[in-house]
């Protein structure tokens, strides 16, 4: 099989399975967002996914996300691209020009200088917060204790339009007790939206609410690195 046809068959068995899994966690109305992960993918592999008429992706790097998807976004409008990469707070600005979901706000720091360059802007993006459900060490998020505090101000003191939660499992574990955290987490603070899921679990965070999940390798084949 080629490139082309080997992406349009793994978008079709994805989409397939999230239907299914939709059906047995009983969310037949569920509306449950593909984000596409194409970190370290080539533009020629994306250009596939583009063809099969895909548009929302997700990236965790800012620079590679430049390279790649600025010229593209020129030529697909209706791209939505999210960030799901811890951000640093000199590549904000840089950031906001190039994304349009945030989806790891985790620290203070980084909510504060979100809010001033989406006031410069008049563009505030939608974000999500990253909770370290598994709290380590190695791992970006505001960890489960500090989790009401951090996004009340996220909301009431830094403004931003927060739309819901995001996490990774740690791989070790079990996933569904860290989806099942997470949700709890968002409905106790009237947030509606969680991105949790990749390859290896996606089915189990659907079970748990998923509202988004992020899927690369299933579509685009291993990564040879991160
Ligand atoms: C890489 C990555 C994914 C996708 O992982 P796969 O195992 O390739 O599906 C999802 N979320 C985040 C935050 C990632 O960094």
């Amino acid at each position: 099989m080629n490139l082309e046809s080997n992406v349009a068959n793994n978008f079709r068995i994805v989409q397939e399975k999230i239907e299914l899994a939709k059906v047995s966690a009983g969310r037949l109305d569920a509306n449950i967002v593909l984000t596409a992960v194409t970190k370290t993918k080539t533009v020629e592999i994306i250009r596939c996914a583009l063809k099969v008429g895909h548009r929302v992706f997700g990236e965790n790097r800012v620079h590679e996300a430049m390279e790649k998807w600025l010229p593209l976004k020129e030529q697909f409008v209706d791209i939505k691209l999210h960030l799901i990469g811890p951000l640093q707070t000199n590549k904000v600005k840089q950031a906001v020009r190039t994304f349009d979901i945030i989806e790891t706000v985790d620290r203070p720091k980084l909510a504060r200088e979100l809010a001033k360059i989406f006031n410069a802007t008049g563009l505030p993006l939608d974000c999500f917060i990253q909770i370290n459900t598994g709290d380590e060490k190695q791992k970006s998020g505001v960890s489960p204790k500090d989790a009401d505090i951090f996004i009340k101000r996220c909301i009431n003191e830094f403004q931003l339009p927060i739309v819901g939660l995001m996490c990774i499992p740690p791989i070790q574990d079990e996933p569904s007790l860290h989806f099942a955290l997470l949700a709890k987490i968002a409905e106790r603070n009237g947030l509606t939206q969680l991105s949790m899921g990749m390859s290896t679990d996606y089915k189990v965070a659907i079970a748990f609410g998923a509202t988004e999940v992020r899927i690369g390798k299933n579509l685009f084949g291993a990564r040879s690195s991160f």
